[in-house]
């Protein structure tokens, strides 16, 4: 496991450097998948009936007992080597981008600012009904009948949904035109823990390769599909990225 030469060269030269993150990352840091985190109370369920718009209008308390315990659950983590590694990376280079596909905070709670979230985030709740945002004023209270009811918008008493994209629902399209375009214009770009299977996941690095940028996969797995200017170095994003800096 190391760093080639090659790589930290376009590391020093980079003017624009994208990094992009997936559950890889966050799993370093005991985060569990959307999948695992089905267990124990929840295990029965299928996320589909969790995890969309019509789940949350039919059944708000049930729903969003699942998400308050999600967030009780990353509350109790924290960022990891590869986290700080990248908000340390934003200060080397003249221009900086980060996008995720993780619905935690663990980015921002390392240093890093202007996070992408193309899925969302656990922590930016928002009004079911009129969709203004909503601040979280404290920490998750489970129960037992892992229930709760969710807070209620202050303007027009709708229920406060979680900040995820869920099935069936598009991407957050603020953020999905800004990773567009700076994919299309860096010409650096780093994928980290993604296995970049799903779209855009596997868009995004594709995009940026096709525009000339170096792309770095960085993944415990041996990418296959490497382009002309591209590498692929196998290991965990904790131990590779600190070996960048
Ligand atoms: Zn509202």
């Amino acid at each position: 496991m190391f760093a080639p030469e090659d790589v930290k060269k376009a590391l020093e030269k980079a003017q624009h450097l994208v990094v992009f993150t997936g559950a890889g990352v966050s799993a370093e840091s005991g985060v569990p998948t959307f999948r695992d985190a089905l267990t124990g109370l929840w295990e029965n369920f299928d996320p589909e009936a969790l995890a969309t718009p019509e789940a949350f209008a039919e059944n708000p308390d049930f729903v969003w007992g699942w998400y308050e315990w999600r967030r009780k659950l990353l509350l109790e983590v924290q960022p990891n080597p590869a986290h700080i590694a990248i908000a340390e990376l934003a200060k080397r280079v003249p221009k900086f981008t980060l996008i995720t596909q993780n619905v935690d905070d663990l980015h921002e709670r390392a240093g890093s600012t202007d996070v992408l979230h193309l899925h969302g985030s656990l922590f930016t709740p928002r009004c079911f009904d009129c969709g203004r945002s909503y601040e979280f004023t404290q920490a998750p209270t489970l129960t037992k009948e892992q229930r709760i009811t969710p807070p209620q918008c202050e303007h027009c008493s709708g229920n406060i949904r979680p900040g995820v994209v869920w099935f069936g629902e598009s991407l957050p399209e603020a953020e999905f035109k800004a990773a567009f375009e700076a994919v299309q214009s860096c010409d650096l770009l780093l994928s980290v823990g993604t296995s970049g299977m799903v779209y855009p996941a596997a868009q995004l690095p594709e995009i940026a390769a096709q525009n000339n940028a170096t792309v770095v996969h960085i993944n415990p797995q041996k990418m296959s599909a490497i382009t002309r200017h591209g590498y692929s170095l196998q290991g965990a994003a904790g131990e590779i990225l600190p070996l960048l800096i």
